[in-house]
């Protein structure tokens, strides 16, 4: 399957690897059989054909006599690079002028624009890591908060990839077994013991079942915790909505020289980024009268992970407090209820909220704001993520598994009913098809094609 993939890749392709936009430097990936040549052409100073790997080399590039800019080349001979073809990285200065300039110097010399996710794939495809792996390239590029950077980055170093290959490699020894028993199935031998079989499909079925688990806490991670604020009109929700948005925009904005656009209502606490959903309503219908009750936003509160479901404590009765957080315990959902206000609340109904085991603040003077958010991180209860353990995060991967969970549930009532072998072999390689989808030893080129072009150009 492989090898087919190597005919296309004899091509030199050539992109910028540094973000669009001016910046002080910008590097430019050639990658390919020619990459040295190519660049020999247009670098004045040495030849680089004769020089060593993973050497640095400063000097001019030019068309023709005409200077482009002065960069620094550096080396990478196959199959010692990230795609394990010959690699050139130009650091030019990180005008668009210039690096327009260079790239079409290069496809002039030979070079060829490169498609998204190329030099990815060609390091997938020269087994520089496996499927998985390369999805985990593009996610820690998109990481933005420390509990996404952190599970991209254990998949791209290995994360469940082995654990599914061991486990995919012992499956593929029983299937073997089971076939070679067809081979002599007049003489009526067992190669593999059922029972032995069943043992491993079911160890095999609770890894897959906890990674499939695992799925929810990882796209919570990857896409933020879907949170909702609700509550009765006035309540204050988007005064507490803009107070944690606030002080997150005061934190990046701190950062010299930050110019990273402020993301809408998603705030980072600990690492974790929580997105609020449908929040756009709290700040446009100040004056519409919306009676935003428990009943009336269940569906909204209903995609939420985590609820924050506020009370005005200096306008609420405390039988209304009492219904309400009952049917938002009915809701199954975790939740924070918030008694806000705690300015104006007088002292009686600051004792009676205590009952509720609500959380006090103020939205309005910011105060115990940092109560809440640790009231927030302990609802989401990301202990997962905290001991490190193996998470799905990307929804392909999510699927294949099901696909797995389901031919793997398949084989053991084959056992448990003694169907013939030849159904039996087939539904462990319907496994094992869906098992090798996932790390990439079973590819076609639909699936490549469509894992790499959400690559962007470079990558
Ligand atoms: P929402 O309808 O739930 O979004 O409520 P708002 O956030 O619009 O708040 C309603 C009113 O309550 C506004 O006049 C806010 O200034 C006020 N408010 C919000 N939080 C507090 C607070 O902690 N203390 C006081 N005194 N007023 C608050």
């Amino acid at each position: 399957m492989r090898a087919e993939h190597f005919a296309s890749n004899e091509d030199t392709i050539v992109a910028l690897a540094t973000a669009q936009g001016v910046g002080a430097i910008a590097v430019i990936r050639l990658s390919g059989k020619e990459a040295f040549q190519i660049c020999n052409q247009v670098f004045k100073s040495k030849d680089l054909t004769k020089q060593p790997s993973h050497t640095l080399h400063f000097g001019t590039i030019r068309d023709e006599d005409k200077i482009i800019d002065e960069v620094v080349v550096s080396l990478f001979i196959a199959p010692n690079s990230f795609t394990k073809e010959n690699v050139v990285e130009i650091s030019c200065h990180g005008s668009n002028y210039i690096v327009r300039q260079i790239i079409q110097l290069l496809v002039k010399k030979g070079a060829r624009l490169a498609k998204p996710g190329e030099f990815t794939k060609r390091a997938f495809i020269h087994g520089q890591f496996d499927l998985a792996q390369a999805e985990a390239v593009a996610d820690l590029i998109a990481a933005d908060s420390e509990a996404a950077h952190h599970a991209a980055l254990n998949q791209m170093r290995g994360g469940f990839s082995n654990e599914i290959k061991k486990l995919r490699e012992e499956l593929i020894h029983f299937a073997s077994m089971i076939e070679l028993e067809l081979d002599f199935s007049e003489e009526d031998v067992e190669f593999a013991s059922r029972d032995d079989l069943k043992q491993l499909v079911n160890n095999l079925l609770q890894v897959i079942t906890a990674l499939i688990k695992s799925f929810n806490l990882g796209n919570v991670i990857k896409n933020g915790v879907p949170t909702v604020i609700a509550g009765k009109p006035n309540a204050g929700k988007s005064t507490l909505l803009n107070a944690l948005l606030n002080e997150e925009k005061a934190i990046v904005s701190d950062i010299p020289g930050t110019t990273r656009d402020f993301i809408e209502d998603e705030i980072n606490i600990e690492g974790i980024s929580f997105r609020f959903i449908d929040t756009a309503g709290l700040r446009e219908t100040k004056d519409k009268i919306e009676a935003i009750g428990v009943e009336r936003t269940h569906e909204k509160m209903k995609q939420a992970s985590l609820i924050i479901y506020m009370f005005d404590l200096s306008n609420t009765d405390p039988m209304e407090i009492g219904k309400e957080i009952n049917q938002l315990e009915n809701l199954g959902i975790p939740f924070i209820a918030v008694g806000n206000k705690i300015d104006k609340a007088t002292a009686t109904m600051l004792e009676k909220a205590k009952d509720f085991n609500l959380t006090l603040l103020s939205a309005l003077n910011k105060e115990n704001l940092e109560t809440l958010k640790a009231k927030i991180i302990e609802a989401v209860n990301l202990d997962t993520f905290k001991t490190g353990d193996t998470i799905v995060t990307n929804l392909r991967h999510y699927e294949s598994l099901l696909q797995t969970q389901n031919a793997l549930n398949d084989v053991i009532t084959g056992i448990d009913n003694s169907i013939t072998n030849d159904f039996l072999a087939l539904d462990i390689r319907q496994a094992l098809h869906h098992l090798g989808e996932i790390t990439g030893e079973i590819t076609t080129d639909d699936l490549l094609g469509n894992i790499f072009s959400k690559f962007c150009i470079g990558k």
